[in-house]
């Protein structure tokens, strides 16, 4: 029998945790052919989220669980779940029941029946139900990071997804702190087989995602995976500084045509203006980078686990 770990990222999801489990649990009794187990990873929630796993994990022996000291991100916990994994497949899944688990016994029959895909992951065919200036800022963000990087980065791709235990093996080979797993996903490779995904409403409980948290995993995504905004300083300063010798040239040729007329102090303050906004915008940029490759080098941990009921070996022997 193959195993199947069912990685599970929570953060406050009290609420919602029972009536996840009962679902999945409806869904995996259909599939006696795989050995599940579940590793809930709380990422430092604040309400009874670790109560209630804990509970889970006295009736069901199948519950594992990671705990963190405090809140590292659902990319830190992704991250825990699939190191502490050991399982043939592993499959990540939001705690919300928006990832339909039914859709997991598709994943699971594609990668068994069908060995040349490594990966079988949800791309969400709408954005409904979400406020449309998100979906907008979205559909922007993915746009500049696909011209921007040279890794394709779907659109739609969600975390939602089944691997075999090489990818998953790929993906925690890879150190990064500043982690954005959707350019991670898609630079390991691998053949991905995609299922159209319809998002669902959260079953219980509230997004954990701000406009500010978004923006700024979106910079992580963009700062990760290009270093083509390091150009656009070179680029512009270069064009404004031809167009400033050139716009010196005509004054002299100007003022020496028509020695007596005013000199255009406004546009110089314009122009003052727009230089300041250059440099700055520039350092801007250099500072995106140096922020991170400084949190890099650092070469602090991603996440630190507080409690856990799976052995340090990752339960590989299981
Ligand atoms: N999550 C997490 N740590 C965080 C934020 C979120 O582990 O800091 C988990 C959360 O519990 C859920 C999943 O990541 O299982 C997706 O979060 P959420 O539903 O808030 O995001 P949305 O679906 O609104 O994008
Ligand atoms: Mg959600």
């Amino acid at each position: 029998m193959k195993s199947v770990d069912l990685i599970v990222p929570c953060y406050n999801e009290a609420e919602v945790l029972p009536i996840f489990y009962d679902e999945v649990c409806s869904v995996t009794s259909k599939l006696p052919d795989f050995n599940f187990n579940f590793i809930f990873v709380d990422d430092g929630s604040r309400d009874a989220t670790l109560e209630v796993i804990i509970n889970l994990a006295a009736k069901d022996s199948r519950v594992r669980y990671i705990s963190f000291s405090r809140n590292f991100g659902k990319e830190a916990a992704m991250l825990a779940g699939m190191k502490y994994s050991g399982g043939e497949y592993v499959c990540i899944l939001d705690a919300d029941l928006q990832h339909s688990p039914s859709l997991v016994a598709d994943m699971l029959a594609c990668l068994e029946t069908e060995p040349q895909y490594d990966v079988a992951a949800a791309r969400r065919i709408d954005r409904e139900g979400e406020a449309k200036f998100k979906s907008l800022l979205s559909k922007g963000f993915y746009k500049i990071i696909n011209s921007l990087s040279s890794v394709d980065i779907p659109e739609s791709a969600q975390d939602f997804r089944v691997m075999r235990r090489n990818v998953v093996d790929a993906v925690i080979s890879m150190p990064e702190y500043n982690r954005f797993s959707k350019g991670i996903f898609s630079w390991v490779g691998f053949n991905t087989k995609w299922f159209a995904h319809e998002n669902r409403e959260r079953a219980a409980g509230e997004t954990k995602w701000s406009l500010q948290s978004l923006l700024r995993y979106s910079l992580d995504g963009i700062i990760g995976f290009s270093t083509a905004p390091l150009k656009i300083p070179l680029y512009t300063g270069a064009a404004i500084g031809g167009l400033g010798v050139a716009y010196a040239l005509y004054l002299i040729i100007y003022f020496i045509a028509r020695p007596h007329s005013a000199l255009g102090l406004p546009l110089a303050v314009c122009g003052m203006l727009m230089l300041c906004g250059l440099v700055l915008f520039s350092l801007g940029i250099i500072g995106g980078y140096v922020a991170r490759i400084y949190l890099e080098v650092k070469n602090r941990p991603i996440f630190i686990v507080d409690k856990t009921n799976i052995a340090a070996d990752g339960d590989k022997t299981r």
